[in-house]
Parts: C-alpha cells; structure tokens; sequence
C-alpha cells in the first residue's frame, strides 16, 4: 500500500484518468478558441464546448442554456449572490443563509453588507442542518435570495433542499445552492428541487482545478444576474473572457462520469465510510460523529476523539493525508467555525479529524487508516491524565486546576 494514503476528497479529488485522457486533445492540435466563429478550429472547440454544457446540465436536471463556465465554484458562488444582490436591488436588498456555508458563500455575503445589503443567518441544529420553519419566520418581503448548501464540506451535512426549494417558491424568493460537495455524490435535480442557481466545481468530482459552473434558471422564472467580470461578452454576457476548453470538456466528462456511477459509488462509499466508523468505535471509547448520522455524504466522516490533543493527534498519524478541525486560519490555530457553530466545544474541535472517502479508495486503506488512528489516539489517551481521571469518573468539569507557570 503507498503512504501517505489520500483521505481528503473533500479538499479535492484526484483527476480521473478517463477525464485527463478526454482533455488531452484540447491541450494539443484542438487548441481553437471556442469564440473564433471564422474556421474550424474554433468551431471544434465550440462543439467540444456546447457538449460539455450538455453533459454538466444533464447531471443536474437542468438545461444546456442555463450552464455559465467560471473559474470554480468560489466564482461561481461571486457571481450568483453578488450578481443576484445587484439584479434585484430595486426589488429588495435581504439575503438568507446559514453559518456553516463555505467561506465562498460567507465572504460575498460579508461584501453584500458592507454595501448596505442585509444578510439573516438562520441558526443550524447540531447537525448543521437548518429548519425550514426557521427560514420561513426569517422571510421578509425585502428578500431576494436564499443561498443554503447542498452538503457540507466539513460535516458532510445534508440540507432538505427540496423542502427549502419550495417555500421559496411559494413565496416567490431565489434560491441558490452551493452544491460543490452534492454535485455527482447525491441526486440533484434542479427542477423537483426548486432550485434557482447553483454552484459547482471540477476538482471535486474527479475533473480538473480551476474550472466550474454556475447554473441560472431560464424559465419559472426567469433569473437574471449581474455579470461580474466583463469583457466580450462570453456566456451569455454573464462571465466574460476566453473558455477553459479543455478544463471545460474536463468539467462534462467529470459530470458523465459522476452521473452514471453515481448509484453504485453511494452504495460503496457509505460502505466504506460505514466500516472505518465501525472500526474506529470498536477500537476507541469517547468519540463522536460530527455531523448527521444518516443525512450525510457518502464519503465524509468527521469525528472528535476526546482526551487527546489536535497536534499530537495529527502527528501521530502522519501517513494519513486528512484534514483536522483546527483549520490554521491566519497564526493562529483556530478551532472550525463549523463546529463551532453545531454547538462542538473547543477541546474536542480541536481534536477532530475529517475522513474523506472517494472514488479511489480502496477497503485495505480504509482498514490501514482505521487502525492507524486507533492505535495514535491510545498512544495519546495512554500518556494523558485527563484520559485516565475521566476513567477512574472524575468529573473534570469540577477540578479545581491550580495555576500553572510558564
Ligand atoms: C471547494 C468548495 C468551494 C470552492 O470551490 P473552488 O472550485 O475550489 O473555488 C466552494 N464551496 C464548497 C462547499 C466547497 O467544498
């Protein structure tokens, strides 16, 4: 087996080999512009261009036309609040989301309001999962947009989206989804889900970095965003400048591929993600599941193994590419405004790991894995007091710590 193994797929994925082969030709004599309209090398990157538009609109129920290309889905994400915001100014300046989004939705909306619109941040369960009667209490007729995530990225959470299309149909408010982490890994269908944009990115389905695609309904209704970088009027006006061809015909065959084994991959994943969870309770006490135990990814599961601290933890298991709850934000080591926000203390933030579990990986590096972590987190738990006073059921909560000096 090769170490360090990869179980960070939802930070990115690894190109899949039949997407690079499909991009190869675009790197090579198919290097046309898909805007030169005057010979046949432009028309070839157009037609490559036009078929990747349909296999990305297939995968989520929606229409070729309603697919703009953009850099990823943080552009994406830009282009839909943003553009949104500035559409419908006239018609009201409120925004609704949830703190849980990625940083790519929370940091437009933070702009949004420092230029005067206003945002409601609807609370999350401990789950992460936000109530419908709550977003219903939070619409004012001043609302324009509802932008909730499709599964989260650090949980793994699942969003009721159907649920939340509707009553923003019913009262006539947008709806935009980040589905960077659904898109290919959960059914999504655009039109039973009621929803009116949606962003979504390469390099978490198997295709490449760098490129994504935002989708803008055409019909019932018909929604207009403001373009957010201009210049030629590509895509319909909505996002200039020349198209990422072969990251373009990456994104389609990334998205055919995502679609037809999207059935047996949930089956397998859950699996997996089943068995390291399994293996990791029958080897270790006080650890919990962050997140929901069965409205998840497949391939996410992120768990905080109390008595025992972040770092260590994370050396102990150097041959495991994961991600900790500490996200290392500017200097310092600040626990994950994540789990933070589902109610998780900063000591066991601090202690918790993601597992992410995708296409690649196999049942020998899940068991590896598995026992890896079983094995660090002892050697942790062995040397640490805390670990054995909670054993012995003192409550830590009453201790009276006397001061230490540094
Ligand atoms: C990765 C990710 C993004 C950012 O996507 P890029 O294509 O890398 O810009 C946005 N939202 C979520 C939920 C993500 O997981």
């Amino acid at each position: 087996m090769k170490t360090p193994i990869y179980l960070d797929y939802q930070a990115t994925t690894p190109l899949d080999e039949r997407v690079l082969e499909a991009m190869l030709p675009y790197f090579r004599d198919k290097f046309g512009n898909a805007a030169s309209r005057n010979h046949a090398f432009g028309w070839e990157a157009e037609k490559a261009v036009e078929n990747a538009r349909a296999q990305v609109a297939v995968l989520i129920g929606a229409e070729s036309k309603e697919i703009v290309f953009t850099s990823g889905a943080t552009e994406a994400n830009n282009l839909a609040l943003k553009g949104i915001a500035e559409m419908y100014r006239e018609k009201g300046r409120h925004l609704i989301s949830a703190p849980t989004e990625h940083k790519a939705v929370l940091d437009p909306l933070q702009r949004i309001e420092q230029d005067g619109g206003s945002v409601t941040m609807l609370p999350v369960d401990k789950f992460g999962q936000v109530k419908v009667s709550d977003l219903e209490q939070a619409l004012r007729p001043e609302t324009v947009l509802v932008s909730l995530m499709a599964a989260n990225n650090e949980i793994g959470t699942l969003h009721p989206l159907a649920a939340i299309g509707k009553l923003c149909k019913a009262r006539g408010v947008l709806f935009h989804t980040d589905a960077t982490q659904g898109v290919g890994k959960i059914p999504i269908d655009v039109e039973a889900m009621g929803i009116d944009l949606l962003s979504l990115s390469g390099h978490k389905i198997y295709g490449p970095k760098g490129i994504g695609a935002l989708y803008v309904r055409r019909r019932n209704p018909r929604v207009r965003v403001s373009p957010q970088i201009d210049g030629g009027g590509h895509e319909r006006g909505m996002r200039s400048g020349t198209l990422n061809v072969p990251g373009i015909v990456g994104l389609g065959v990334a998205c055919e591929l995502a679609r037809i084994e999207l059935d047996a991959e949930t089956l397998r994943l859950t699996g997996l993600r089943e068995r390291m969870w399994a293996k990791l309770r029958s080897g270790l006490d006080e650890i919990h599941l962050n997140g929901h135990a069965t409205e998840r990814l497949p391939g996410n599961l992120n768990v905080s193994f109390a008595y025992v601290e972040g770092e260590g933890l994370m050396m102990g298991m150097s041959d495991l590419a994961v991600s900790s709850g500490s996200a290392c934000t500017s200097a310092s080591l600040e626990p994950s405004y994540v789990l933070k926000a589902i109610g998780v203390g900063d000591d066991l933030a601090h202690t918790s790991i993601r597992f992410g579990i995708g296409r690649f990986t196999t049942e020998a590096e899940v068991d590896f894995a598995a026992e890896r972590v079983v094995i660090a987190v002892k050697r942790l738990r062995d040397m640490s007091p805390l670990y054995e006073m909670a054993k012995e059921g003192i409550d830590l909560k009453e201790v009276k710590w006397s001061p230490t000096e540094h």
